[in-house]
């Protein structure tokens, strides 16, 4: 259509001819050249993802117009054009459409002039023309290229058109400028012509150092506004599809791809980071890009961790004129690196998240995602209605005596054992749900589903048994047994923290039960919630409420009561009389294990002290706890209360358990040894509940052993326990240690354990634990039957 329309002028302004002033053909040939020099230092302006072309054509433009006649300036044109284009390979279709535009171009521009007839004088009003000229053309340029593109896209945007009319506008009257400019110039001394070009080259390389400078403004702009939305913390996979997006707009090119590593022939890629520009000349690169389907491309390799994973690919640059250069290949390696980076910032990120997470020796989630998944249950519904159903439940495990395992086989075992426990539950718990470790041996399932209390429990019993099975670590059987509480959601807690509070309140209350799963109850909670208000009385209490009960213990060769244990009780204002178990914990926690001990071991020896004068030789026992016994200042509050009382060192036992003295053997090795010099004796208390093992009672400096209750109590009914118990009496016979049995509460335990040879005998058949007040009526000696006959053990009860 351009191309009839030239046509269609040039034949109304002048017959087609070239026949023109003789020196037309060589003035001809000069601007043809000046036309593919203008041509080929055109620049480059991108406005709205197309690329504007702004050259220095106007300037044989206004000399042609003013020197040749149409046909012949025509002719010029479109050679010096159309050599560049073939040059260039410029596409078909783009070549077209601009030589028919500036065939236009041409036929307007004489349209306009020769309508106008300027002077041979060149004369303002004949540079007035020149520029109105060019303005046409300006014009003319900047309407049909948009609507070219808009055909071929089929939407046209008037908003370029209205950028790019300045732009282009401004260049026209610089380069007409400068063609006037070398016409007065050829009037005057042609040799002055030779000062014009070197302006001319001054100007243009003005032009393309401007444009590079705007481009690498531009650039930097887009490469800050991709580090700056990528900055916050996205995916990975974000930040790759963020950097093709990004690095196609960056590089005008019509797609960026990712081509892994695996799936590229990345034999026949170029090595490293390429620009592949229109037409190279290289075969193999070409090749490559007729194989891919593209006239042009940039490569750039993508590593991961060290690695090479791939390769980004952007090709075809938008525009028909420009390709990729070395400069958008740097570019894109910067913008390639800076998402490298960000990958592996993010990377990092993620795992530091994990980490936050998840604890690091099991892999398991750690507390505080237990919690947040507890409180997206939480929030999952509404709050609970009695009568309806449970969203989910909490079962919190407690690894029974895992403290054993770890001080005796080692810290080493103890973490593959809780490793094994959280494969273990792992491999147990059903798809809806999780499992925790919580910190120490303490790991938590969250079950999410509707569930009864009756089914959680049944579950969390399932899960117990699963552990049932021993755990192998290091080639070695270990058994595992658990202790689990149950709290359900949202049932028994309005948030996380509190339903798992719940869950650790019921673990303890498992912990006292055969079957060692237990639900939350809030009767238990006033316990202890009560237990909180008793650790702040305590310390006001002892001193003054705390009060030592004794049981005596009899010889059971003599039948005489030759010492008696200090049972400490609590005598409460309010609560009445507190037994141990309620507040010795508590002690231990809250520091005041210290006091408590020597408090008690005061009123034991002012009490033996007491009954010494009446019952010479009998003793008192006191029970240390584990913290008490590694109280560095335990040994100086014994000393001193015995030369302040008087005792005879002798008569005082201090009870410690097995448990105790395997937490820290070494620590505990040295107080026994500091202890045992003051003269005291020893005792092992609870024997036979811990990690019992007889070797070991040879290395510690104690004097008696107490058979645990369990054992008395179990021995009636099992003829394997009457054995051990048996077994256990000779062998501590044999390390010349005496034994104490525990509970005795029957007369037939009596007189069989008298019969195995056991030493002593405690235990509410020969009394229940006396107050001090009891203890002092019970002033006279025991009858003693030395072979025990039905009914005796009632005489030997003291009368009530
Ligand atoms: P223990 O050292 O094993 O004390 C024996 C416990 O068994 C006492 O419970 C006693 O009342 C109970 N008992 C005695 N004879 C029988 C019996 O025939 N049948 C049954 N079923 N039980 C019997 P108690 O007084 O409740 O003390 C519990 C634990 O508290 C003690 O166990 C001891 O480990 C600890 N304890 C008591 N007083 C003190 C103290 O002053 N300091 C420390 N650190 N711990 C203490
Ligand atoms: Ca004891
Ligand atoms: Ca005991």
């Amino acid at each position: 259509m351009l191309a009839l329309l030239a046509a269609t002028l040039l034949v109304l302004v002048a017959r087609p001819s070239l026949r023109g002033p003789a020196d037309a053909a060589v003035i001809a040939l000069l601007l043809t050249a000046l036309f593919m020099a203008a041509e080929s230092s055109q620049i480059h302006i991108e406005i709205g993802h197309q690329a504007w072309s702004v050259s220095l054509s106007e300037l044989p433009f206004v000399l042609g117009l003013f020197l040749l006649p149409p046909w012949w300036l025509l002719l010029g044109r479109l050679v010096g054009a159309g050599v560049v284009f073939l040059l260039r390979r410029t596409a078909v279709a783009t070549a077209t459409f601009n030589l028919g535009l500036f065939a236009a171009e041409v036929a307007v521009a004489e349209l306009l002039f020769q309508s106008l007839h300027p002077g041979a004088g060149l004369h303002p009003g004949d540079w007035l023309i020149a520029y109105l000229a060019m303005l046409l053309v300006a014009v003319l340029g900047a309407v049909a290229a948009p609507v070219a593109i808009a055909l071929r896209q089929g939407r046209l945007t008037m908003s370029v058109f209205a950028r790019v009319l300045p732009v282009v506008g401004l260049a026209g009257i610089l380069n007409t400028t400068l063609a006037l400019l070398s016409l007065l110039v050829l009037q005057v001394n042609r040799a002055a012509l030779l000062l014009l070009a070197v302006l001319v080259a001054v100007v243009a390389v003005g032009y393309h150092a401007y444009q590079r400078l705007q481009r690498q403004h531009a650039d930097l702009g887009r490469l800050f506004a991709f580090t700056q939305s990528v900055g916050a913390p996205e995916t990975n996979d974000g930040v790759r599809s963020r950097l093709l997006a990004e690095a196609a707009d960056l590089m005008q090119a019509e797609h960026a791809v990712f081509l892994p590593w695996a799936d590229t022939d990345h034999q026949q890629l170029p090595v490293g980071a390429v620009v592949i520009p229109r037409g190279t000349r290289d075969p193999q690169l070409r090749a490559w890009l007729t194989r891919s389907g593209l006239r042009d491309a940039l490569l750039v390799p993508l590593h991961d961790g060290g690695h090479t994973v791939g390769v980004l690919q952007v090709g075809n640059r938008i525009g028909a004129m420009s390709s990729f250069t070395q400069e958008d290949l740097r570019l894109l390696q910067t913008l390639t690196a800076h998402a490298e980076a960000l990958r592996s910032n993010l990377r990092l990120l993620e795992l530091r998240r994990h980490e936050a997470h998840h604890d690091s020796l099991t892999g398991l989630p750690n507390r505080a995602l237990f919690l947040l998944r507890v409180d997206e249950l939480l929030a999952a519904g509404p709050d609970h209605v009695p009568g309806s159903a449970d969203r989910g439940a909490v079962m919190l495990f407690d690894i029974d005596r895992f403290r054993e395992v770890n001080d005796t086989l080692g810290h080493q075992v103890g973490d593959l054992l809780l490793r094994q426990i959280g494969l273990r539950l792992q491999a147990a718990i059903p798809d809806d749900a999780i499992v925790a470790r919580l910190g120490g041996d303490e790991f938590a399932v969250l079950l999410r589903r509707d569930v009864e209390a009756v089914t959680a429990m049944a579950m969390a019993s399932d899960l117990a048994s699963s552990l049932a099975e021993p755990l192998e670590v290091s080639g070695v059987l270990l058994d595992v047994a658990a202790s689990v509480g149950v709290a359900l959601i949202p049932e028994d807690g309005r948030g996380a923290a509190e339903v798992l509070q719940h869950a650790d309140i019921a673990m303890y209350a498992a912990k006292r039960t055969t079957v060692k799963v237990a639900r939350y109850d809030s009767d238990e909670d006033q316990s202890s919630v009560s237990r909180l208000a008793l650790a702040g009385e305590l310390r006001r209490a002892i001193t003054t409420q705390l009060v030592a009960y004794f049981q005596p213990q009899m010889d059971l060769r003599t039948g005489t009561v030759v010492s008696f244990e200090a049972l400490v009780r609590w005598e409460h204002p309010s609560r009445g009389l507190l037994l141990p178990d309620d507040f010795i914990p508590i002690a231990e926690r809250v520091g005041l294990i210290g006091p408590l001990t020597s408090d008690v071991l005061g009123q034991a020896l002012r009490a033996c002290r007491a009954w010494l004068p009446e019952h010479p030789g009998v003793g008192v026992a006191v029970n240390l706890s584990a913290r008490g016994l590694l109280d560095p200042t335990l040994t100086a509050t014994v000393t001193h209360l015995l030369t302040e009382t008087g005792v005879d060192p002798d008569l005082l036992t201090l009870e410690i358990t097995e448990t105790n003295v395997m937490a820290d053997f070494a620590a505990a090795l040295i107080a026994l040894d500091d202890l045992r010099a003051v003269g005291l004796r020893l005792s092992v208390d609870d024997f036979g509940t811990g990690y019992s093992s007889l070797a070991y009672l040879t290395r510690l400096p104690v004097q008696e052993v107490k058979i645990d209750r369990s054992f008395v109590t179990a021995m009636k009914t099992s003829p394997d326990v009457a054995a051990i118990v048996r077994a256990t009496i000779s062998m501590c016979h044999t390390l010349r240690l005496t034994v104490v049995a525990e509970g005795v509460e029957d007369t037939n335990s009596l007189a069989v354990l008298t019969e195995m040879g056991c030493d002593t005998a405690q235990g509410y058949l020969l009394s229940r634990p006396l107050s001090p007040q009891s203890l002092a009526a019970w002033q006279r000696p025991l009858p003693y039957p030395l072979t025990p006959q039905p009914g005796w053990a009632t005489r030997l009860r003291r009368p009530s």
